[in-house]
């Protein structure tokens, strides 16, 4: 990267390079669970869960991108192996193996959750240390809420469908 754009970072570019690609490797797991549960979803409220899951796994293949390019600016390669994507992450692969709605929803929500866990103790690595990775973190981060927010509103849906059929 550029001299003096390293030079501003004052946290070790390693220990970056790997805690961004922990990050990077979240998003590509969160990216096909979503993209994979949007195709094979079924039962109550199945199309406005599946438009759900389409829109958040563009977010998330979006996300990929914003950290790809983050690492590449630090120097960095971003993992090119799938192995080592499935490895590294923080967040465990949630395998949608019961594709009913409330299930698959039930998974997206833990993986929100756990996303919203890794960049809120990213900010506080980088907070004061590196302005320009704290703010592409904290864009990501308010995508990671919102996305949360909305899975639990489709859950609560689904949920009260289900009592109203009882
Ligand atoms: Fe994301
Ligand atoms: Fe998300
Ligand atoms: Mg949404």
């Amino acid at each position: 990267m550029g001299t003096k754009g390293k030079e501003i970072v004052r946290i070790s570019v390693n220990k970056l390079l790997k805690l961004l690609n922990k990050a990077y490797a979240d998003e590509w797991l969160a990216y096909y669970q979503y993209w994979v549960s949007a195709k094979i979803v079924k039962g109550k409220m199945r199309k406005a869960v599946a438009d759900e899951l389409v829109e958040h796994a563009s977010d998330e293949l979006k996300h990929a991108g914003m950290l790809a390019d983050r690492i590449i600016q630090l120097g960095g390669v971003p993992l090119t192996d799938f192995t080592k994507l499935n490895n590294n992450a923080n967040c465990k692969y949630a395998n949608p193996t019961k594709p009913d709605t409330a299930k698959i929803l039930r998974q997206a929500i833990d993986g929100e959750r756990c996303a919203i866990d890794v960049y809120n103790e990213l900010l506080k690595v980088l907070k004061d240390k590196d302005e320009i990775t704290y703010h592409t973190v904290l864009e990501i981060l308010e995508d990671e809420v919102e996305h949360e927010e909305d899975f639990q509103t489709l859950l609560d849906d689904v949920k009260s469908l289900t009592k109203g059929k009882a």
